[in-house]
C-alpha cells in the first residue's frame, strides 16, 4: 500500500514539541512550562518508559539542575551522592601511575559534582515536567519531520505493526502528527531527525565534521569492603595503544553499586578492534579487577557520545526548530561531561522559544538562540577544551594528552598556543584496510569479570517486536559485501556492542546477518561504517534497551 492510500494520520497541534526526555528535552519541557504555563509542551520518547534508553556514566556537574529546580537539594531526589575523591591513572599492561591533583587543569576537577544514575535524574525531571502540565508520551518514536513552507512545523510518530515483509498486520495503526509552532530535537548523539536536519538546512556547514566515541557501561553491585561511596577515577592509556584514543571510568555510588565503563574514539582505524572487548580486558588491570571479585553484575548497555565539541557544534537553530543537547554536541570531552551543557542548552532554548511565542511568533527561526549559546556558560565551558580532542588525535595518548593538558591550562589563564585546531576526517573515514593491520587476539570470558556480548545484551534487557522491518538500513548490500567485508574484514561485527551484525559463510559466500532485535541504539553503525551504508531509522516505538537505572 502506497502512502496516499493509507488512512489519514490524526493531528494534535502544541506550542512546543519536543523529541527526547533525556535531561535536555525534559529541561527545556519545564523551563517552558515555568516561563508560559499557559503554553501547551509535548514531550515524545522511543523508550518504554522515560529513562529506558538513558545510559550515561554518570558524574553530573549541577549547574544545570540548580537554575531549572533551585529547591532540588532539599527534594527527596535521586541524587544522592556527592564526589568525595578523584583519581586519575595511565595504565600500563600491569602499572597504574596516579597523575596528581595538582597536575590537572581546574576544569576538570569533580568537586561539587554528583554521581548518579542518568536515567532515575530523567525520571525525576518527568514527574516535575509532568506536575507543571507537560504532556510525556513514552514509547512513541519521532519518525518523520513535517515541513510547512520549508520550516518545521512538528513531528510524526512512527506507523505501528508493520511486518517485517511490509505487510500491515491485523493491529496496524498509523502514527500520531504532533504539530508545534517550534519543535526541539533532543535526540542526543546522531539523532535520526537531527541528522536529516542538519543535512537538510545545511546546518553544519563551514563547520569542522561531529566527532564521536562509543561509551560501554556496566552497572555493579559489589561488595561492601569494596565500596568507597563518591570515589571517582578515570584511566588512559592500557588496554588501547597509543594511537587509539579512549579511557575508563569507575564511579562508587549509593548502595554499594559501582558503575564501570569504557569510552573509546570512534576515530580508531584498526578494523580488528573490538570496543566490547576493549572494555572487558579493561577490567582485567590488576588497578581494577580487585573492586569486582565477589561482585554482582546488574546491567550492561552502550551508547555514543559527541565528542567534536566548539569547533563541530552545528547552527543550532532552523526555521521552526532547534537542535539541542549532544543532539547538537554540547558534549565537553575532557571532563566526560554533557549533562550540564544538555540541561544549560534546553533552558536557553526555551527562553528564545517562550519568548517568541509570547510575541505571538511561530515556525519561524529562533535566531537569538543560535547567537547565544557561544557566548552563554555552555561556550565559556567547551571554548577552554577546543583543542583537547585534536591534540590527542594527532599526537596520540601520550604526547596528545600532556598537549591537551597543557592547553587547557593556557586556556584556564586566557589564551592558548594553538588557535583553535581542526579535527579533520569524520570517523568512519579513519577506519583503515584490513590488509595494513592484523587481527586482535583477545581472550575468552571467564563469566564473572568478563563476558561476552550475548550475556551483556541480556542484561540491557533489551526488546523489539521481531516481525517489523528491520531499523538498520543498509543502503547497498553489494557495496557491504565489496567493501565492509573484503576491504575492512567486517568491522561492524565488532564495533556493534550488541553483537547484531554478523557475516556467516553459506554455501562458501559470506552473508550479512543483521540480528535488529539485539540493537541498544548505540547508533555507532551509523557513525562507524566504512561507507557511511548504514543509517539507524527508530524502529517501533518501546522497542530498544530497558535500562533500569543506567
Ligand atoms: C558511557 C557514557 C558516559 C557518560 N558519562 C557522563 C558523565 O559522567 N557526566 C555527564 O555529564 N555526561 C556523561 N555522558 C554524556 C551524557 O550522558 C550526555 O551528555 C547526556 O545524556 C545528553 O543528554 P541529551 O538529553 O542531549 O541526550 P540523551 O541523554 O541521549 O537523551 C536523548 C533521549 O531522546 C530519545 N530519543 C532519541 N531519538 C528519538 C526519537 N527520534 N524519537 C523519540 N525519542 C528519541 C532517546 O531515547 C533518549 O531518551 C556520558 C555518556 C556516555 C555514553
Ligand atoms: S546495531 Fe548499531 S545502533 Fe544498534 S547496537 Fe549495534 S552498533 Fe549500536
Amino acid at each position: 500500500m502506497n502512502t496516499s492510500e493509507l488512512p489519514a494520520r490524526e493531528a494534535m497541534e502544541f506550542d512546543t514539541v519536543v523529541v527526547g526526555a533525556g535531561p535536555a528535552g525534559l529541561t527545556a519541557a519545564i523551563r517552558l512550562k515555568q516561563l508560559a504555563p499557559d503554553k501547551s509542551v509535548v514531550v515524545v520518547e522511543k523508550g518504554s518508559e522515560v529513562g529506558a534508553h538513558i545510559l550515561s556514566g554518570a558524574v553530573i556537574d549541577p549547574i544545570g539542575l540548580d537554575r531549572l529546580i533551585p529547591e532540588w537539594r532539599g527534594e527527596d531526589t535521586p541524587i544522592k551522592t556527592a564526589v568525595s575523591a578523584d583519581r586519575f591513572y595511565m595504565l600500563g599492561a600491569s602499572a597504574a601511575l596516579p597523575l596528581p591533583a595538582a597536575l590537572m587543569p581546574p576544569l576538570l576537577s569533580n568537586h561539587g559534582n554528583f554521581i548518579v544514575s542518568l536515567g532515575e535524574v530523567c525520571r525525576y525531571l518527568s514527574r516535575k515536567a509532568e506536575v507543571l502540565g507537560v504532556e510525556i508520551y513514552p514509547g512513541f518514536a519521532a519518525a518523520e519531520l513535517l515541513f510547512e513552507n520549508g520550516a518545521v512545523a512538528g513531528i510524526a510518530t512512527g506507523d505501528m505493526g508493520i511486518a517485517k515483509d511490509g505487510h500491515h498486520k491485523p493491529g496496524f495503526a498509523r502514527g500520531m502528527e504532533l504539530r508545534g509552532k517550534y519543535t526541539l530535537f533532543a535526540e542526543g548523539a546522531r539523532g535520526s531527525l537531527s541528522k536529516i536536519l542538519v543535512e537538510r538546512f545545511g546546518l553544519a556547514r563551514e563547520r569542522e565534521p561531529q566527532k564521536y566515541g562509543i561509551g560501554l557501561k556496566e552497572l555493579w553491585q559489589v561488595d561492601p569492603a569494596k565500596h568507597r561511596t563518591g570515589l571517582v577515577q578515570h584511566t588512559f592509556g592500557w588496554p588501547l595503544d597509543n594511537r587509539t584514543g579512549g579511557g575508563s571510568f569507575i564511579y562508587h555510588f549509593d548502595d554499594n553499586l559501582v558503575a564501570v565503563g569504557f569510552v573509546v574514539h570512534l576515530n580508531y582505524r584498526n578494523p580488528y578492534l573490538s570496543p566490547f572487548e576493549e572494555f572487558q580486558r579493561f577490567k582485567t588491570h590488576p588497578l581494577v579487577r580487585d573492586t569486582f571479585e565477589g561482585g554482582k553484575r546488574l546491567c550492561y548497555g552502550a551508547r555514543a557520545i559527541s565528542e567534536g565539541g566548539w569547533q563541530s557544534v552545528p547552527k543550532v537553530a532552523f526555521p521552526g526548530g532547534a537542535l539541542i543537547g549532544c543532539g547538537a554536541g554540547f558534549l565537553n570531552v575532557p571532563r566526560i561531561k554533557g549533562t550540564h551543557n544538555a540541561m544549560m542548552s534546553g533552558l536557553l532554548a526555551a527562553e528564545h522559544v517562550a519568548a517568541a511565542l509570547g510575541q505571538g511568533r511561530g515556525n519561524d527561526e529562533i535566531a537569538d538562540y543560535d547567537a547565544a549559546w557561544r557566548a552563554s556558560p555552555i561556550g565559556r565551558d567547551l571554548w577552554r577544551v577546543r583543542n583537547a580532542k585534536p591534540l590527542w588525535s594527532k599526537f596520540g595518548t601520550l604526547a596528545g594528552i600532556a598537549l591537551g593538558g597543557l592547553d587547557m591550562w593556557t586556556n584556564t589563564l586566557g589564551f592558548s598556543l594553538f588557535g583553535t585546531l581542526k579535527h579533520g576526517k569524520p570517523d568512519y573515514a579513519a577506519l583503515e584496510p584490513a590488509a595494513k593491520h592484523r587481527p586482535i587476539a583477545y581472550a575468552k570470558p571467564d563469566g564473572k569479570l568478563t563476558f561476552d556480548r550475548l550475556s551483556s545484551v541480556y542484561l540491557s534487557n533489551t526488546n523489539h517486536e521481531e516481525d517489523q522491518p528491520v531499523h538498520l538500513v543498509v543502503r547497498d548490500l553489494a557495496v557491504q559485501k565489496s567493501s565492509e567485508h573484503d576491504v575492512y574484514a567486517g568491522p561492524s561485527a565488532r564495533y556493534c556492542p550488541a553483537g547484531v551484525y554478523e557475516w556467516v559463510e553459506e554455501a562458501g559466500k559470506p552473508r550479512y546477518v543483521i540480528n535488529a532485535q539485539n540493537c541498544v541504539h548505540c547508533k555507532t553503525c551509523d557513525i562507524k561504517d566504512p561507507n557511511q551504508n548504514i543509517n539507524w531509522v527508530p524502529p517501533e516505538g518501546g522497542g530498544g534497551p530497558n535500562y533500569p537505572n543506567m
